[in-house]
């Protein structure tokens, strides 16, 4: 029983997405304190017009997965607004409490990823107490439909005199649908990472940001999402039966960024992290018209290749499932990424060069074990960092 009420379904990719995917799938959620609203020790939901019981709320129910569906894929009159107040049944009630249960559930996953990164390498952080709560000075907020107007974007926002760290998931309309931010995966974990990055360097939080410095948080979002789809083993095994092992095709993993990118034609393409997209730092980094999701996508890119190249050296499918190594990996990339960051966080600019130099030296003090191939020498890996930036022209300093 107490597995059951840890189990949601969570909405695995993009409501507005053209990539064929699986959208609900139950996850078991680990969380200390969960309470009805959804809310935990970290999380709470705000302006929300009514708990949702955690426990009563049968989403995997057949019938409820399939309104939800229908709802998601503008098939049933509920997908029309489920937040217009004159619009209140039966039907857009159990959306909206799945729309609050599917953000705190994608949320919590994100946070609980980096939690274990953390304690697992408390000896490389320097007993630096990683507490969240502290960090941002209270709990992170999750509007799932903050406004009332239509707004393209879900965004994260930290006031640093109130200490008031929220993520708004808003609305919006495409050819007279309505469509939410809260339904889709990688829109709220890149929020979510946006407020990991904020308890890092919160201490920079309020200045002028640096453009590429900006651009690198932006990337470190996307990685989030890429990173946070990894660390479910069940996703792993979509993954390469979609790819049959080849990352370097397109696939859902090298098109996530931050749900509505696909829609924005100018975005088009560059958000993806499909290795084949030629582009290079020397190309973009004098390029004012290009917005910081773009030039962090050629961060985020570099580091899909090198995600690639270790899943490519590394995999043994005779001894090993490919799915569990391309999971390992990805814990390994979460770890190192995060170490990184740690390490740069005292300094105000961070450039992509300096941050692939970090990692680049974190990974000597990070073992890194596979089964079916032992541990790996630290310099092979350091060979395929080396080599997935290089291409980019982001060289090491
Ligand atoms: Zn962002």
């Amino acid at each position: 029983m107490k597995i059951l009420r840890h189990s949601q379904s969570v909405l695995l990719l993009q409501q507005t997405s053209s990539i064929e995917f699986p959208g609900l799938r139950p996850v078991f959620i680990y969380s200390k304190n969960l309470e009805n609203g959804p809310k935990d020790d970290l999380i709470e939901n705000v302006r929300v017009r009514e708990s949702v019981n955690w426990a009563e709320t049968d989403f995997l129910n057949q019938k409820n997965v399939k309104l939800i569906e229908a709802a998601i894929d503008h098939k049933s009159e509920s997908s029309i607004n489920v937040y217009n107040p004159k619009d209140v049944n039966a039907e857009t009630e159990l959306i909206r409490k799945f729309d609050m249960v599917n953000s705190y559930a994608v949320a919590r996953l994100v946070l609980t990823m980096f939690q274990r990164s953390f304690k697992t390498n408390d000896s490389l952080l320097q007993g630096y107490n990683f507490n969240l709560i502290e960090a941002w000075g209270g709990k992170l907020r999750i509007d799932a439909y903050a406004f009332d107007q239509n707004m393209p974007i879900a965004q994260y926002s930290f006031n640093f005199d109130t200490n008031i760290n929220c993520i708004d998931l808003g609305r919006y309309q495409i050819d007279g649908k309505y469509h939410y931010s809260c339904r889709n995966f990688d829109a709220i974990a890149h929020e979510t990472g946006h407020a990991v990055f904020t308890a890092l360097r919160r201490k920079h939080w309020n200045k002028e940001k640096d453009r590429e410095t900006y651009a690198l948080e932006e990337a470190f979002c996307d990685l989030t999402c890429l990173l946070s789809l990894l660390h479910q083993l069940d996703v792993c095994q979509a993954l390469i039966a979609v790819t049959k092992g080849d990352l370097s095709s397109k696939n859902f993993l090298s098109q996530i960024g931050e749900g509505l990118c696909h829609l924005q034609h100018a975005l088009k393409g560059l958000r993806d992290l499909n290795p084949d997209v030629a582009l290079r730092y020397e190309d973009l980094v004098n390029r004012k018209d290009l917005t910081a999701y773009q030039f962090g996508a050629l961060f985020s890119t570099a580091f899909y290749e090198f995600l690639n190249q270790l899943y490519q050296s590394y995999s043994h499918p005779d001894s090993y499932s490919q799915a569990e190594t391309i999971h390992i990996i990805g814990r390994y990339l979460t770890d190192l990424i995060l170490i990184s960051l740690f390490r740069t966080q005292e300094e105000e600019v961070l450039s992509f060069r300096r941050m692939a130099s970090v990692m680049y030296d974190t990974i000597d003090d990070l073992e890194f074990v596979l089964p079916g191939c032992g541990k790996v020498p630290s310099d092979d890996i350091k060979q395929q960092l080396y080599d997935s930036f290089e291409q980019r022209g982001i060289y090491l300093l």
